[in-house]
């Protein structure tokens, strides 16, 4: 049979315009849409020459060869043949467009999600607050959760012992209903089993048919070394059971790490202020200081220290999650001018001041000599 003009089969003008297309192309694909017209091999066909003929005239280029050439620009399988459900020859947005207008969840929605996903248990979130000690040790902790769990009388499917569900009068068993939108038939998951096919006859006492029964659940978990503040644990399988077969879901602890009245944190590495008077910072001493794992680190300050100088203790910070190493410790130095002087305090100062000579405060010095200089200039 020979091919028909693409103009004749959408019905419009050579010199149509792409809305004038896209129109007559709708109203075709409305009239003849095998979902509309079951079993009628002709509406069928109709339907393939309205979208072949679309998908060459909405497409610029191949118009242009098509309004030059007429079939023969496509007869070497330029033009697509793809049957119903293929449609590989046509592409081009507008296509894909007037797909969407039409069809809405016709398309490829309709099996993406499986019943298996379907009747997958909640996810849960616990909040677990712990110490920076206890984010360096790790700990081993038992938390309590409110959580559904399958209930036991009936092996979670629903029914009584010695009952099994029955097939759902509503889909007939399969899951999936098919509503009229429109023109279009759509597919959807049966309301009434919500996509399980079954229904419970003889409901079970203990849950109430649902296979499911809400606890109080308790499990021990394992906090590692190293966790930081916002850390999430995944326990899989540890969230609420599914129904009807459908997989648990998952359980999330998520960690908030305790601000420290000593220590700070940044990632593995800990850091903290120590103040030294002005003797020692001057004279040098040896300080003892804090370390997180609850034991003492001696620290050699050397004459002349200071203020804000740093000292690194490598290896005394916080540990790398699941690996053996650990971070630093930083510890800074903060001189303190002493207050409150007692007479012999200030006596001793004063004689201080009095013999103190530039080269014990060399920064004085270079400051004096460039206001000098800018003095003069
Ligand atoms: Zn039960
Ligand atoms: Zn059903």
């Amino acid at each position: 049979m020979a091919k028909r003009d693409y103009y004749d089969v959408l019905g419009v003008k050579k010199s149509a315009s792409p809305e004038e297309l896209k129109t007559a192309y709708r109203k075709l694909a409305v009239k003849y849409h095998p979902d509309k017209n079951p079993g009628d091999k002709n509406a069928e066909d109709k339907f393939k020459e309205a979208s072949e003929a679309y998908g060459v005239l909405s497409d610029k280029s191949k118009k242009d060869n098509y309004d030059n050439f007429g079939h023969a620009a496509f007869e070497n399988g330029g033009g697509g043949q793809g049957g119903f459900g293929g449609f590989g020859g046509f592409s081009g947005a507008d296509f894909s467009d007037i797909f969407e207008d039409f069809f809405g969840d016709f398309g490829g929605r309709r099996s993406s999600r499986s019943r298996s996903s379907d009747n997958r248990g909640s996810d849960l979130r616990y909040d677990l607050s712990i110490s920076l000690e206890e984010a360096y040790s790790g700990k081993k902790q038992n938390i309590q959760f409110s959580t559904s769990e399958k209930c036991n009388t009936c092996k979670g499917n629903g029914s009584k012992p010695g009952h099994s569900p029955d097939r759902c009068t509503y889909c007939g068993g399969n899951g999936r209903v098919r509503s009229n939108q429109g023109f279009f038939t759509v597919q959807q998951t049966c309301p009434q089993c919500a996509g399980s096919g079954e229904e419970i006859t003889n409901p079970c006492s203990d849950c109430n048919g649902q296979g499911n029964k809400q606890t109080s659940k308790k499990i021990s978990v394992t906090i590692p070394k190293g966790v930081d503040d916002g850390t999430r644990i995944r326990l899989a399988g540890k969230g609420e059971a599914g129904t009807r077969g459908g997989a648990s879901g998952d359980l999330y602890l998520f960690i908030n790490v305790q601000s420290h009245d000593l220590f700070k944190r940044s990632e593995v590495n800990l850091f903290f202020e120590f103040p030294i008077s002005i003797a020692d910072a001057a004279l040098g001493t040896t300080i003892e200081i804090p370390t997180i794992d609850g034991k003492k680190a001696k620290i050699k300050i050397p004459d002349g220290t200071q203020n804000g100088k740093q000292f690194r203790l490598k290896g005394k910070g916080m540990p790398f999650m699941r690996r053996g190493d650990f971070g630093d410790l930083y510890v800074q130095i903060k001189t303190e001018v002493p207050v409150f002087l007692n007479k012999e305090q200030k006596d001793l100062l004063e004689k201080f001041r009095k013999i103190d000579n530039e080269k014990s405060n060399p920064s004085i010095k270079k400051f004096f000599q460039r206001a000098k200089a800018f003095w003069k200039s």
